[in-house]
């Protein structure tokens, strides 16, 4: 490893960290809601109804259910549940019921229309639908077009005539007593759990529709031990302000706190009022968030009003964070430590995080070292060859989280996922000699002019930087002479947004394609500059850049 390292070649041939139990640790854990005992002292907590559940409750209700699901519906191993709701406590109760015997869940967001929720449900193939009272106007058109019938939609919150809750379907199985549940699905040790896929998590949408992940039982907990060897031995309270359907609820809001026996305070949507008061009523002391409500917390007023002292770590993951914005942290909670995840559906969350020793703000521009049993290497994406320390090149991952691929897309499996087990991530990024990561770019949003690659996110941070600027996103257009260039398209802070003539705003403009000449090489620089109210942005805070595509597709064509 030392002379690899010398070499400067990035293969890191590791584990870096060990996870001491190794594989049989993992198969223990997964025996976990099939036959552990689960814990009697913690559970789920809804922050706001306090409705609870204890773990062992958990289990006891998954039982019933899984029951009802094979003898109500005739629901078998392999297919899908999809589960349609904001977060509540019966999510995580539903999905273990889910997997237990060998099904899938699916979970889409609460934000879907008609359209995107139909493509889930018709992509994942879903044979039952769960979801809340007040997401039937969307629930039950969808269902209609992907052929699931109404007796077939299942309430996890609220209640509707016509419809059964999960409730009811935990009386149905109960009724069936001890000697008639379905019991739990039999994993034999070794590869099987390898290959069992309990969950088709979708990712986000960011470059292109959301594609359908195929996680195994063994991926997720992979996962669990990975995150919890960075979890200090007294993080027991969880908040889950982040959505349960995404990858980073799925692990670290449902799946890590039964692994390490954590109460989980969900809410069920983001409020900065609520989130306090849940943080201060229960001292919740490390928080995991994204960066959109890092933001809101730095600009919030209503953040001022209450006493925060407690809370010794902020951890961000799932998009990138200026510079900027860490500082600001610093400034304002100059007591907490800082961490980041970073990772992708396709990695069941986590490729790197921050070692518990190294979650201070000197290291959070950084996505931290590589997690146990996990092996990282740089390349060149165009040759395929390997870099030293560093150089920015696409980030291959290869590891017991690495997921099984696409389902039903054995085309863009192939690319993703190499024939060595690599997962290539589509990301840019460096190693340094720490052994640290930082994320620089996605190779899909990079721009080329004159071949030469110019990564938005270095335009973007510097532009953050400009005193008159509140947000900004850097786009590509095309052009005859360099191939393309970059744009940028602007938001400006509300005081050198109002009463200002349109001679003044170009002169702000022209400032601000100044600002970058004076600071970035020639073939960086900003040669467009659009003001626009707002940059779109998915929940988690990523640039929705095929929606800035095409915003300039549809202007070329006027
Ligand atoms: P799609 O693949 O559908 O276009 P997506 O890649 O945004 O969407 P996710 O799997 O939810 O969907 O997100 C993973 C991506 O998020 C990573 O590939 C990376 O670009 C970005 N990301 C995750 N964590 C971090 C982080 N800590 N810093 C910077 N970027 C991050
Ligand atoms: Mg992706």
């Amino acid at each position: 490893l030392e002379t690899l390292l010398r070499e400067g070649r990035y293969k890191l041939p590791l584990p870096v960290r060990i996870v001491g139990r190794g594989l049989d640790g993992l198969e223990k854990g997964l025996g976990l809601m099939r036959q552990g005992q689960p814990s009697i002292a913690a559970g789920f907590t809804n922050a706001v109804t306090k409705e609870r559940v204890r773990y062992d409750e958990v289990k006891e209700h998954a039982v019933s259910i899984s029951t009802a699901l094979t003898r109500k519906f005739g629901f078998c191993q392999g297919e899908c549940v999809a589960l349609f709701s904001s977060n509540t406590v019966w999510y995580p109760v539903a999905m273990f019921a889910t997997i237990r015997i060998g099904g899938m869940i699916s979970g889409a967001s609460p934000a879907y229309n008609v359209e995107e929720m139909t493509y889930a449900l018709k992509t994942s193939k879903a044979r039952i639908l769960m979801t809340a009272a007040s997401a039937l106007p969307v629930a039950i058109p969808a269902a209609k077009n992907a052929g699931i019938p109404q007796d077939r939609i299942i309430l996890l919150e609220g209640r509707h005539q016509g419809f059964a809750t999960i409730h009811d379907l935990i009386k149905f199985g109960r009724g069936f007593g001890a000697g008639g549940q379905t019991p739990a699905l039999k994993i034999k040790k070794g590869e099987t759990n390898k290959w069992l896929c309990g969950f088709l998590s979708f990712s986000s949408g960011t470059t292109g529709l959301p594609k359908a992940v195929m996680i195994s039982h063994h991926n997720v907990m992979a996962q669990c031990l990975q995150v919890s060897q960075l979890t200090p031995k007294d993080h027991k309270k969880i908040l889950a302000v982040l959505p349960l359907f995404h990858i980073t609820g799925l692990v670290h809001q449902m799946h890590t706190p039964v692994c390490i026996n954590a109460e989980v305070y969900m809410l069920p949507a983001f409020d900065m009022k609520t989130m306090l008061d849940t943080v201060v009523e229960y001292q919740i002391s490390e928080l995991l968030l994204v960066p959109p409500i890092l933001i809101r917390l730095l600009r919030d007023p209503i953040v001022k009003n209450y006493d925060l002292s407690h809370i010794r770590r902020f951890s961000s993951g799932a998009a990138p964070l200026s510079a900027e914005v860490i500082q600001e942290l610093q400034r304002r909670f100059p007591q907490t430590g800082f961490k980041q995840g970073y990772g992708m559906t396709e990695s069941c969350s986590c490729i790197t995080a921050h070692p518990i020793e190294q979650s201070t703000y000197e290291y959070a521009n950084r996505v931290g070292s590589i997690v146990a049993n996990t092996e990282v290497k740089i390349v060149d994406p165009e040759t395929g060859t390997e870099l030293g320390y560093g150089e920015p090149g696409e980030i291959l991952a290869r590891g017991p989280q690495i997921v099984m691929g696409y389902l039903d897309n054995e085309k863009a499996t192939a690319e993703t996922f190499d024939s060595e087990a690599w997962l290539h991530t589509g990301d840019v990024g460096y190693i340094d000699r720490e052994g640290f990561i930082t994320i620089t770019d996605r190779i899909k949003e990079m721009i080329k002019v004159k071949g030469i690659a110019v990564a938005p996110a270095e335009l973007e941070d510097l532009l953050l930087g400009h005193p008159m600027i509140e947000d900004v996103a850097v786009g590509a257009i095309a052009d005859d002479y360099t191939g393309q260039r970059p744009k940028a398209y602007i938001v400006l802070k509300p005081t050198f947004r109002e009463g200002k003539g349109k001679e003044q705003v170009l002169a702000l403009l022209r400032g601000v394609i100044q600002y970058v000449q004076e600071k970035k090489v020639r073939h960086k620089w900003i040669t467009e500059v659009e003001l626009v109210k707002e940059i779109p942005k998915s929940a988690s805070g990523k640039i929705l850049r095929r929606v800035l595509r095409q915003l300039e597709q549809d202007a070329n064509i006027q």
